[in-house]
């Protein structure tokens, strides 16, 4: 078991498997972005050892992420091998986050490989604006690509994040669509992590105005869901789907964090908000045994800070953090 020094079990790793992405969504990434060299990244088989050294010490839930997982290079292969953790009891589950792009081709594989469950970013249902999101995307795809998942029996949470005026009048519309479908929704507060060539307190919506507003039309009611992450979720009477709140800057989240995060480049990150860090590629390249892999991962858990302390504020032009989601893994 990996227990940190404020008591809370770290159950929960998300491994970032790229830095790239075939989208340049406004509020995670610049339009011309740098991208790592090739060789900084940890191979496939680094992932594969670093996930059986992390399930060893206790890790019951492992999500890929990035960028965008799905355009990694033989990435199957990765899911197919974590995968089998699963499905011989060794991990709980195996989950991924992804933007949906790839998954017409992916959707049925995902599921052999033993994902039963997927979080699919789409901010808006409108062709013309997920375009403006994404700056270089296209919904349909997207979208018979959420149908693929579905049809091979993954189960689909769609994951928004809230843009003022840009998608704030779509969410009772996106509810209705979740509902119909079977998904779960969660909206998203915009964190300040990059740089992204624009002005966040401009895109920063609260979540709690939301909220208020969406139960002037639906019944929402609390409920003690929990899918280990952050998320506080309602029921919604009309439809019986939940929809979740992730609400970094108006409420911390941070007393009930289980997590540590894991970025392509083999560093870990014990707090999304903070930038202390241990390097655990040195680790898994000094060695084939897994000794010293395993004593920096405790000495990073030995470090994880109690929380973050994410403030968007018009004054400071600079994001809270440097580094970018799609580096840190969201
Ligand atoms: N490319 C995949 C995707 O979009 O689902 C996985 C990586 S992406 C970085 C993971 C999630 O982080 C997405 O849901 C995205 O909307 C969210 N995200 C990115 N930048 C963010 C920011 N600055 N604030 C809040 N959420 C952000
Ligand atoms: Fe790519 Fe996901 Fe970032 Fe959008 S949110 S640019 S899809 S990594």
């Amino acid at each position: 078991m990996l227990i940190d020094p404020f008591g809370r079990e770290i159950g929960y790793v998300r491994i970032s498997v790229t830095d790239r992405c075939d989208l340049r969504c406004v509020y995670c990434m610049a339009e011309h972005m740098t991208f790592l060299p090739k060789k900084d990244l940890l191979t496939l088989e680094e992932l594969h050892r670093l996930g059986l050294t992390l399930i060893d010490q206790g890790v019951s839930r492992i999500r890929l992420t990035g960028g965008e997982p799905l355009v990694r290079r033989n990435i199957l292969w990765l899911i197919g091998q974590l995968g089998a953790e699963v499905k011989a009891g060794r991990l709980d589950e195996l989950t991924v986050t992804t933007n949906g792009t790839q998954l017409r081709r992916f959707a049925g594989q995902l599921f052999e490989a033993g994902v039963r469950r997927i979080n699919v970013s789409l901010d808006t249902l409108e062709r013309e604006k997920f375009q403006a999101i994404t700056r270089w995307g296209r919904l349909e795809p997207v979208l018979e690509g959420v149908q693929a998942a579905k049809d091979a029996g993954l189960k689909v949470k769609i994951n928004a994040v809230a843009l003022k005026g840009v998608n704030e009048d779509e969410f009772d519309r996106m509810l209705a669509w979740c509902g119909a479908e079977g998904f779960d929704l969660t909206l998203i507060e915009t964190m300040p992590l990059g740089d992204i060539e624009g002005d966040r307190t401009d895109q920063y919506l609260p979540l709690s105005r939301v909220r208020a507003r969406l139960a002037e039309r639906w019944t929402l009611t609390d409920i003690p869901y929990k899918t280990g992450g952050p998320a506080r979720y309602v029921e919604v009477a009309e439809t019986g789907g939940r929809l979740g709140f992730i609400t970094p800057m108006t409420h911390n989240f941070c007393e009930s964090c289980n997590r540590v995060r894991v970025t392509c480049t083999g560093t870990m990150f014990m707090c999304l908000g903070q930038e202390d860090a241990v390097d655990l590629r040195g680790p898994l390249r000094a060695s084939e045994s897994n000794e010293l892999l395993e004593s920096a991962i405790r000495d990073g858990i030995a470090r994880k800070p109690k929380g973050h302390d994410f403030v968007i504020d018009r004054r400071r032009k600079k994001p809270a953090v440097g580094r970018h989601m799609s580096v840190t893994g969201g």
